[in-house]
């Protein structure tokens, strides 16, 4: 149960004025749902204006703050012509105030003639004259406080003043909270308390508050994912040994590399502990992983238990279950896919058994966690691709069964090391740090867009030699209709001069569509994958040798690895072309730079770091792929290892959260919505 005193904060956006339904979807979209959403909402950025006593002491593109007095009212009478102010200064220099659109009613009633008022706005030159468009504030009373102007993130709907009222209205609804930071850091770093530096985050640049309050989210998943930990190692969970029986009738066309044995033995340590195993398996594209999760399976059902592998999406389940299908048919164990699409007698079919022990390994999507899927002794669960999935998902795995499985985590995402403890809390790490022998670095080249033709030259040619390639067409956030849009037109192009060897793939398909689709692929009958992102994870066609990517700069660092990374997985030589718009940012330009240079993923994903982490001067939040949304990138890299010491501090003298830091940290938990965390504790 959340603490009553948190109560206000979680109060409901409608309890805000002027919350009504056609704000309700700007706001959902910004996710502002209550109370504690807005005090959260920080500005990107703020606009200073100076304050002028007249027009001569300003600059032209200074952001100013004046007072004026209204001598005519002209124009407006068409939309095509603006609506004109002309006023004066108090030493009579003059400055017009234009208003284009429909706003020359308003304008009037707000500056009538003969009376000064205060106008905050960017004073441009235009002609001999100056002049402010659209002023960003008019008001009679004084000026104060709009001297610096908070910058909020917007959604369509939204206007800067509408938010920063709803905003500063969150603000009067905040309470005292308990302290939940060790007083001594505090007064080290200087940090206001946590109500103070919520009010000053929204006032100015204040790197203190901005940095407390980013602390304290971080605090609040360190201190989440150590209360998994522990609760963790205190679950029941079974030991398996395996006897090798099954391993040894594997009849893999190649030897395991270094890398892959090292993490099978790890792997093998942990289930032979009764506690249950938290392991994550990082490797890069196409170092192996799934060769290593079939060894973990196959230890899991010679100790007798049943195995499951958890992938991401439809594809991706399919995909993995003919490989380990294949990989597995001299074993002679019963594995089975199992997805939300099975109905009727199949799905029957495959929970009884589930519940009967007579399948050894499942794979499929998370299907095979809900309710009512029933096992006969779930030993291991294998999760691929394991930061599409949260921390709430892992715990209902935790949850199927008295004993709680084993659970081996896969990611391909070479997140740096700062990051793995944000995402991964205190979890074991093995690295597949050696790709397998014979791989060929991928050629990866930079063209323009307008080279169009010819990349379909060079597509026509990658065809006679019965290669295949890939064609990933860009998602652009916050317009799924046009980046269809968008990729269907490039489809048709490509299908008008390949015919039916190109196939389409994206993420509205149907289920079945997109399989259909894909299979196609994988067998060889399509040459061509015209695709969005959906193609991102795990795929995996060793004879497409090309691949293509239109707007490459759009795309992270991190992301573009991933992509790339679906080439270059035969023996053939792979090539990547990236296409590029005509202006670049100076980042765009350093990122497509490094793609040439380097395919070490985790040297791309700290440069990805660094990229995205300069520049923030107020620390925007730019952390998409982090689970934190007030924490900037470089608040994690500083701040994210004291966080953690602190919890682990916390925990250990207060094992349990007791004590009054140990309750502050209780509220701490909730008011950042990681209160899985808590309940993991009453639960032990
Ligand atoms: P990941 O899931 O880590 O991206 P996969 O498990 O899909 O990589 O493996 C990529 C490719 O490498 C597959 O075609 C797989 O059969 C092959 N492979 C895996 N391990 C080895 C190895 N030790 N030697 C040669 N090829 C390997
Ligand atoms: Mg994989």
């Amino acid at each position: 149960m959340r603490p009553d005193l948190l109560t206000p904060l979680f109060a409901s956006a409608e309890s805000l004025k002027g919350v009504g339904a056609t704000l309700a979807r700007p706001l959902e979209k910004l996710g502002l749902r209550r109370i504690r959403d807005f005090a959260y909402h920080l500005p990107d950025r703020f606009v200073h204006r100076r304050q002028l006593a007249d027009l001569t002491e300003g600059g032209v593109g200074e952001q100013v703050l004046i007072q004026l007095t209204p001598l005519e009212h002209r124009g407006g009478g068409s939309p095509r012509t603006p609506f004109r102010v002309l006023c004066e200064d108090a030493k009579g220099s003059t400055c017009a105030l234009v208003y284009f659109g429909r706003n020359a009613g308003w304008a009037k009633k707000q500056l009538p003639l003969g009376e000064a008022r205060w106008i905050a706005g960017r004073l441009d030159q235009f002609g001999q004259s100056l002049q402010i468009v659209h002023p960003d504030h008019v008001s009679a009373e004084g000026a104060l406080g709009q001297v610096v102007e908070p910058i909020y993130p917007l959604s369509e709907g939204l206007t800067q003043g509408r938010l920063g009222a709803l905003v500063g209205q969150a603000l009067t609804h905040l309470v005292d909270l308990p302290e939940w930071i060790e007083p001594g850091l505090m007064a080290k770093m200087g940090w206001p308390d946590w109500r103070s530096s919520l009010t000053a985050a929204h006032k100015d640049e204040n790197k203190l508050a901005r940095d407390r309050l980013a602390y304290d989210e971080l605090l609040a998943n360190s201190l989440a994912l150590m209360l998994v930990r522990a609760s963790n190692r205190r679950a029941a969970g079974q030991s398996l040994r395996g006897d090798g029986r099954l391993r040894a009738k594997l009849n893999l066309p190649f030897a395991l590399t270094g890398a892959q044995q090292r993490s099978v033995r790890e792997i093998e340590g942990d289930l032979a502990q009764s506690a249950p195993m938290l392991r994550l398996l990082q490797g890069d594209v196409g170092s192996g992983k799934t060769v290593v999760a079939l060894n973990a399976l196959l230890i899991a059902v010679e100790a007798g238990a049943q195995g499951a592998l958890l992938a991401p999406t439809e594809i991706l389940a399919r995909q993995h279950f003919e490989t380990l299908r294949r990989m597995a048919t001299p074993v002679g164990v019963n594995i089975a896919l199992f997805t939300g699409r099975d109905k009727g007698k199949v799905r029957e079919s495959i929970l009884m058994g589930l519940m009967d022990g007579s399948i050894d390994i499942v794979v499929g999507t998370h299907a095979i966690f809900q309710d009512g899927v029933q096992y006969k002794n779930l030993g291991l669960a294998v999760i691929d691709e394991q930061h599409r999935f949260g921390v709430g998902q892992r715990l209902m795995l935790a949850q199927k069964g008295k004993r709680t499985p084993h659970c081996l985590a896969m990611t391909a995402t070479p997140i740096p090391r700062t990051l793995t403890l944000a995402q991964y809390g205190e979890m074991d790490v093995s690295r597949l740090d050696e790709l397998p022998p014979g791989r060929q670095a991928i050629d990866t080249r930079v063209l323009a867009a307008e080279r169009f033709g010819d990349v379909v030259a060079a597509l026509e040619r990658h065809f006679a030699t019965g290669q295949q390639a890939y064609w990933v067409c860009p998602m652009v956030r916050d317009s799924e209709v046009v980046d269809l849009a968008a990729a269907e037109t490039r489809f048709a192009e490509l299908a008008d001069r390949f015919g039916d060897a190109v196939v389409l793939v994206h993420g509205q398909l149907k289920p079945e569509e997109k399989d259909a689709a894909m299979e196609r692929f994988a067998s060889g009958g399509a040459k061509l994958l015209v695709a969005t992102t959906v193609i991102e994870v795990g795929v995996d066609v060793p004879n497409a040798t090309l691949m293509v990517i239109e707007q490459a700069e759009r795309f992270g660092l991190a992301q573009l690895h991933q992509l790339r990374g679906r080439v270059g997985r035969g023996s053939e030589k792979s090539t990547c072309l990236l296409l590029r718009g005509e202006t670049l940012s100076e980042v765009a330009r350093e990122r497509l730079a490094l793609m040439r240079e380097t395919q070490d993923g985790f040297r791309l994903a700290e440069e990805d770091l660094r990229l995205r982490g300069g520049g923030e001067l107020l620390g925007t939040r730019q952390s998409g792929d982090t689970p934190f949304r007030v924490a900037s990138l470089d608040q994690i890299t500083r701040l994210l290892p004291v966080a953690h010491d602190d919890a682990r501090l916390l925990m250990e003298r207060d094992g349990g959260l007791v004590g009054p830091r140990g309750e502050a940290a209780r509220v701490l938990l909730y008011l950042f919505e990681r209160d899985w965390g808590v309940q993991l504790l009453r639960g032990g």
